[in-house]
């Protein structure tokens, strides 16, 4: 139906629009380059057909033309189509030819701009571009020539407009730039700051001035500003508390968003690495939909993790079935799990594990008030669980009906995401089966230096597996581990001040 050129901003995935967001929410197909940020991808229903293309370093590349006749076809077909591309479609990205292509085949199309690298790059580095007194302008060049090496810009009517001059695409012909804005006018001791990878944690910024920048030490991909803005140094990403660092997940795939996204607002890499997939549990479901059928008998229903609570509220006819059944939850990731379909817990425990829970509940009422309730206690949990909950509860008198309502199994990750896991900072565990799975699968030597777990059962499990656990959350939800991975491995600022004022005399 249509074709979406859409702008998917410079690499943090937060800088994607919210009509690039919608769109890709609604496709059928994404054709996308092949170093597009996988976060976005997900944005995408999992049944979208995902297409890479493009250029890869050393392996295939797809032609311009192929990239249209790809665009046309999947776009006369009838399909909604995304097609991805860094930064803005319209800024040095081809997006003009692939518009023409679409509009020649009569293929409706729209333009979804995005944060172009040109200014969200030096904005992430602390470099503004225009700022008063320094540069009332700021001209976009690309250093890239028409594929001869040189480049037919006019740099030295570049270096008369004054203001700032910001090259995309110019590490590999530095030097010749920096030779013709000399030979324009500007002063060799113009300041330049070179930023690589900007927006991602991977980013470096290096600065010069524009005598030296033919010889600095640089590499694509990067921005390079040239201008006396350049000296500005207004650093703010390159400081924030995980900044550079890279952090494993481990939760379930549709479990781990939330975690991403608060590592990479504190500056973080992540890779999500899940070690265990949710299934069926072993009867399909029949005993589960079964209790969900006369969940309103029982005087509690106790949920002991958010993928129980996904997997039983879909099975509620109605939204009064609970009646006079309460409701308590572990923790508050499980709370918010029963917030989101509107059940509010009775009970969150102050400790989020078993025991907090044991507890937490009331007494059992004495068997001659059997008026209502009669002293059962729903548990519809994983297949395998301990059985802290289920005995403790019946040691104090409640008749509980453990039900299955998933079983979880490890996950097979691809070897190459195995080798990136043993090169990153650290390591969150969410739970005891997320470190089993991933010593099984990954073995004990593949852990990163760092290991950081929820909470004291979590850290338990790793040690009995031979882990040393660096920092145990103290609050024991994705806030608490988040903060542990801060305490682990944000660099000691204070640390250093002490230790300067100490070998002060
Ligand atoms: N349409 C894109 C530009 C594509 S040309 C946009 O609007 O941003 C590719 C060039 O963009 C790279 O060679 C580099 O100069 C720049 N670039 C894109 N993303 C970048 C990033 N994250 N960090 C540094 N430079 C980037």
């Amino acid at each position: 139906m249509t074709v979406y050129l859409v702008g998917a901003g410079p690499g943090d995935p937060g800088l994607l629009t919210v009509r690039g967001a919608e769109v890709l929410a609604g496709a059928d197909v994404v054709v996308h380059d092949r170093l597009s940020v996988a976060s976005l991808l997900e944005l995408a229903p999992p049944s979208a057909e995902r297409i890479g293309v493009g250029k890869t370093p050393r392996g295939p590349s797809t032609s311009q033309e192929e990239i249209n006749a790809l665009l046309v076809a999947k776009g006369s077909a009838g399909l909604e189509v995304v097609r991805l591309k860094g930064g803005d479609p319209f800024v040095f990205a081809r997006g003009a030819e692939e518009a023409a292509a679409l509009a020649a085949a009569g293929v409706a199309f729209e333009v979804v701009p995005g944060v172009t690298s040109a200014v969200a790059v030096p904005a992430y580095a602390g470099v503004p571009l225009t700022a008063r007194g320094l540069a009332t302008s700021f001209t976009v060049v690309t250093g890239h020539g028409d594929g001869l090496g040189a480049t037919p810009t006019d740099w030295e009517a570049v270096a008369q407009v004054g203001g700032t001059v910001v090259v995309l695409m110019g590490v590999a012909t530095r030097g010749e730039i920096a030779r013709r804005l000399l030979s324009g006018g500007l002063a060799p001791s113009t300041p330049v700051a070179s930023v690589r990878w900007g927006t991602r944690p991977e980013q470096r910024t290096v600065r010069t001035t524009l005598a030296a920048l033919g010889d600095a030490d640089l590499e694509p991909p990067a921005v390079i500003v040239i201008g006396d803005v350049a000296a500005l140094d207004l650093a703010w990403y390159e400081r924030l508390a995980l900044f550079g660092r890279t952090v494993v997940i481990t939760r379930p795939r549709h479990q781990t968003a939330a975690l991403t996204r608060r590592l990479q607002r504190l500056g973080a890499a992540t890779i999500a690495l899940p070690t265990i997939e949710i299934d069926e549990p072993a009867d399909g479901g029949a005993a589960l939909r079964a209790a969900a059928a006369s969940v309103g008998s029982y005087d509690w229903v106790v949920f002991t993790s958010a993928n129980a609570v996904e997997r039983f509220l879909p099975l509620l006819r109605d939204a009064r079935a609970f009646g006079p059944a309460r409701v308590a939850a572990i923790g508050p990731g499980t709370a918010q799990a029963l917030a989101e379909a509107r059940v509010v817990a009775d009970v969150v425990p102050e400790r989020f594990v078993a025991e907090g829970l044991l507890d937490a509940l009331p007494p059992p009422p004495p068997p001659a008030s059997a008026g209502r309730g009669r002293g059962r206690v729903l548990l519809p949990r994983a297949a395998v669980a301990r059985d802290v909950l289920p005995d403790g509860l019946r040691a104090a008198g409640w008749d509980v009906d453990v039900v299955e309502a998933y079983r979880t199994r490890p996950a097979r990750p691809p070897p190459e995401a195995l080798a990136a896991v043993a090169r990153a900072d650290a390591i969150a565990f969410t739970s005891s089966s997320t470190v089993t799975s991933f010593v099984e699968v990954a073995g004990p030597d593949a852990v990163p230096p760092v290991v950081v777990c929820i909470g004291p059962v979590t850290a338990a499990s790793a040690r009995r597996l031979g882990l040393t656990v660096a920092v145990e959350a103290a609050v024991h939800t994705l806030d608490g581990l988040v903060d542990a991975l801060v305490a682990a491995l944000a660099p000691t600022r204070q640390a250093t001040v002490v230790g300067r004022e100490e070998a002060s005399p």
